[in-house]
C-alpha cells in the first residue's frame, strides 16, 4: 500500500477514487462520463448544489455567506480579494508569516494604495511575532492572513480575534480548511483551494458575506468578479471545473458524515504522532517551529544538518511506500503533509519508518 504525503494535490480516500472511476466512465448508467455532462444540465446542477450543501453543513456556514466555487485555485484569490474589496477604501492590513502570505501581499500591492505590513514580511521564520508588536491600520478595509503556512509548517492557533474585532477579516485557509471548526462571525471572507483537504486542484472555495459582494474594480476580469458569479444562475458565470467539483462533492459527503469534531480530533492525533517521534529523537529529527504554532497539516523537519541523509530518507521512504516527503524546494528539508484523507495507519507507518531510519542511520 502506498501512502502519499504530498502537500497538494494530495491523497483522496479510495472509495472516492473508485466511485470517480465508475462515474468517469459512465455516470449513473447514463452512457456518458460525468466529465462530459453539461454544466447547465439538471444533473450537474444537482451535483454542484449537493457539494455546496455538504460543505455548508460540514463547516456550519451560515446563510448570510455565499459559497462560490471559483476557477484558478488559491492564487487567483491573491488578486481577486483586493480587486473585489478595495473599490473605494484602498487600504489593507496584511499579516505575513510564511511564503503564501507573502505571495498574497505581493499581489495585493498591485491593486492597493496603501498596504500595512502588520509584521515585517522579511523577518518571517519559525514563529509569529507577538500581537503586541503588530502594526495595524485601523482605517484599512480588511485584514488578510493565511491560517496555515503549507511550506513553513506554521499554523496560527491563537489568532487574536478579540483584539481585532473591528477589522474585516479575510483568511486564506487553503491548507487547513475542513480540519477544524470556524467561527464564521469573525470573518468577512475565507478562501481555500480544494487540492489539499477537499479534492482535486483547480477550484477555490470562496465563502463571502453576502453584503460584501459588490461591483469590483473596473480592471477586474469577469472570472475574478464575485458579483458576476453570485448573480449568475446557479453561480456558474462560466463553465466551472465540473469534474473537480464533482470529486470534491464525493469527498465532502464523506467528511460531512464524519463530522468536523471527529476530523479535528484525528488531525491532532495524526500530526501528534509525527511530532512525538521528532521530539523523542534526541536531536536526530529537528522541527524548529515554535511549538504553539506547529502545523497540524504540514509537519516540516530536518535530519540534523545532513542533506545527504535527508535525500536518503526520501528515497528509503519511497521504497517503503511512503511518498512525497520532500520539503518544498524553497526551504529544503522534509515535510509530511497529513490532510484529512491520510488514514491513521499511513501516519503510523511513517512514524515507524522514522524510528527505524534513525536506528539505522545514527552514528
Ligand atoms: N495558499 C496556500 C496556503 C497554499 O498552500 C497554496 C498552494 O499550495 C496556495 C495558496 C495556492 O494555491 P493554488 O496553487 O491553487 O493557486
Amino acid at each position: 500500500e502506498t501512502f502519499n504525503f504530498s502537500p497538494g494535490p494530495s491523497c483522496l480516500p479510495k472509495e472516492v477514487l473508485l466511485k470517480a472511476q465508475e462515474d468517469t466512465l459512465n455516470w449513473n448508467g447514463s452512457g456518458i462520463s460525468v466529465m462530459e455532462m453539461s454544466h447547465r444540465s439538471k444533473e450537474f446542477i444537482e451535483i454542484m448544489q449537493n457539494a455546496e450543501n455538504d460543505f455548508r453543513e460540514l463547516m456550519e456556514i451560515p446563510e448570510e455567506f455565499e459559497i462560490l466555487m471559483l476557477p484558478a485555485g488559491g492564487s487567483m484569490q491573491f488578486s481577486a480579494v483586493p480587486m473585489n474589496l478595495l473599490t473605494k477604501n484602498k487600504k489593507a492590513n496584511y499579516l505575513v508569516f510564511g511564503s503564501w502570505g507573502k505571495s498574497a501581499i505581493n499581489h495585493a500591492k498591485r491593486y492597493a494604495d496603501d498596504i500595512t505590513e502588520v509584521v515585517d514580511p522579511d523577518s518571517i521564520g519559525n514563529t509569529i511575532p507577538d500581537f503586541s508588536t503588530w502594526k495595524i491600520d485601523p482605517e484599512a478595509k480588511y485584514f488578510h492572513y493565511c491560517d496555515n503556512e503549507t511550506i513553513y509548517g506554521i499554523e496560527i492557533n491563537d489568532f487574536p480575534f478579540e483584539e481585532l474585532k473591528d477589522q474585516l477579516l479575510v483568511c486564506d485557509m487553503s491548507s487547513n480548511i475542513c480540519s477544524r471548526k470556524v467561527d464564521w462571525s469573525k470573518y468577512g471572507l475565507v478562501y481555500a483551494a480544494t487540492q489539499k483537504n477537499i479534492g482535486p486542484a483547480g477550484v477555490c472555495m470562496v465563502i463571502i458575506r453576502k453584503d460584501l459582494i459588490e461591483e469590483p474594480m473596473t480592471i477586474t476580469p469577469d472570472v475574478a468578479s464575485y458579483k458576476k458569479y453570485a448573480d449568475a444562475p446557479y453561480r456558474c458565470f462560466n463553465t466551472p471545473c465540473t469534474w473537480s467539483i464533482y470529486v470534491c462533492g464525493l469527498n465532502l459527503a464523506i467528511m460531512k458524515e464524519k463530522g468536523i469534531e471527529a476530523i479535528e480530533e484525528e488531525a491532532l492525533l495524526k500530526s501528534g504522532m509525527i511530532y512525538k517521534v521528532i521530539d523523542e529523537s534526541d536531536g536526530f529529527y529537528i522541527n524548529s517551529i515554535d511549538k504553539k504554532y506547529r502545523s497540524r497539516l504540514n509537519v516540516v523537519f530536518n535530519i540534523k544538518d545532513d542533506k545527504e541523509l535527508e535525500a536518503k530518507f526520501v528515497e528509503d521512504a519511497a521504497k517503503n511506500g511512503l511518498i512525497s516527503v520532500k520539503g518544498h524546494k524553497s526551504v529544503g528539508g522534509l515535510r509530511a503533509s497529513i490532510y484529512n484523507s491520510m488514514p491513521v495507519r499511513g501516519v503510523e507507518k511513517l512514524a515507524e519508518f522514522m524510528k527505524k531510519f534513525q536506528e539505522e542511520n545514527q552514528q
